[in-house]
């Protein structure tokens, strides 16, 4: 099975990476050319457009970064549309807005290509280690077909129902990470006030109740004032627009979710948004006048 990938940012790079080690002929596809050099160097096959990608692959993986982004590298000007061969399956793993996504399969349908749309849950280090968690809509029969793809990327692979309904999944996933990551910041922020040492405070709740994969991967790296992105705070507000607009859509209040958006703000007005989502603890440390990091 042909593979072709479009977009090696930060998880692309590494999913088309698990794809090449897992023995698939890949085709890639950057925007930014030079990003493709280190996967070329590992045998993959660069392409000038996504439609050239699409000319040469039985299943075709998109991973930028928002809604107009998967609009345009498949129904824009050189898109995957333009070169798709029917009977090949497109298979979104963007986090984007799910009324999108439904639009761009019906588009694609009309040239007898099927769409899934499978986002992912597992941050840089679950692209890296091959194990992230695949929220898949779309047909069972379609879905069975990409599976030996899938299991070369992702360790969970979940079937939502139709086509979309990954995407609501990843949606509730955003809100989930978002208080995790709320939670031990203002944790972290109060053990830093009252003069703790903030690892031995990792260390004594991180195993307990109160224990998340945001604590175990992010409070570390907050404690060494690591704040590069696995996961940039701009990323995660675009996607907490997608909850809050289909949030109101649905007549649902989610008042978690609101506050971590407008702390999302304030991180967001550093580094144009480029640093990851763990900073959404420096709005809290800036409002009691503290710092929670290591003293090694
Ligand atoms: P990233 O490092 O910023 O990479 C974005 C990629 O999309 C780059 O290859 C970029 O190309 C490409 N791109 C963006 N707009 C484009 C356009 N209009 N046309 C062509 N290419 C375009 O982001 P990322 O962290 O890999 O995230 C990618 C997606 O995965 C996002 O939807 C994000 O929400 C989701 N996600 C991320 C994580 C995470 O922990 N990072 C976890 C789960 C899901 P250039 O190199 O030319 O800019």
């Amino acid at each position: 099975m042909n593979v072709g990938f479009i977009g090696l940012g930060i998880m692309g790079k590494a999913m088309a990476t698990n794809l090449i080690k897992a023995g698939f002929p890949v085709t890639v596809y950057n925007r930014t050319k030079s990003k493709m050099d280190a996967l070329v160097a590992m045998g993959a096959k660069p392409a000038g457009s996504p439609k050239e990608v699409a000319g040469q692959s039985d299943v075709i993986i998109t991973m930028v970064s928002d809604t107009p982004d998967v609009e345009q590298v498949i129904l824009g000007e050189n898109g995957v549309i333009h070169g798709v061969k029917s009977g090949s399956i497109v298979i979104d793993m963007s986090t984007i807005s799910a009324t999108a996504t439904r639009k761009i399969a019906e588009e694609l349908a009309a040239k007898g290509v099927e769409m899934l749309d499978a986002p992912v849950s597992g941050g840089d280090k679950g692209a890296v280690a091959g194990t992230l968690s695949i929220m898949v809509g779309g047909s069972e029969k379609a879905l069975e077909r990409v599976t030996p793809v899938f299991n070369a990327m992702g360790k969970k692979i979940t079937h939502m129902g139709p086509v979309g309904n990954g995407q609501v999944t990843k949606m509730c996933n955003q809100i989930a990470c978002a208080l995790t990551i709320l939670s031990f910041a203002e944790a972290f922020v109060l053990a830093a006030a009252a003069g703790l040492d903030v690892d031995k405070v990792l260390e004594a709740i991180s195993g307990g109740a109160a224990g998340s994969w945001s604590m175990s991967n992010y409070g570390p790296r907050v404690l060494k004032g690591d704040f590069a992105p696995g996961f940039m705070v701009k990323l995660h507000q675009k996607d907490m627009r997608l909850v809050m607009n289909f949030a109101r859509e649905m007549g649902v209040a989610l008042p978690g979710a609101a506050i971590a958006q407008q702390l999302l703000s304030v991180a967001e007005k550093e580094e144009d948004g480029r640093l990851g989502n763990q900073s959404m603890i420096k709005p809290l440390e800036a409002m009691a006048g503290v710092k929670a990091r290591s003293a090694k």
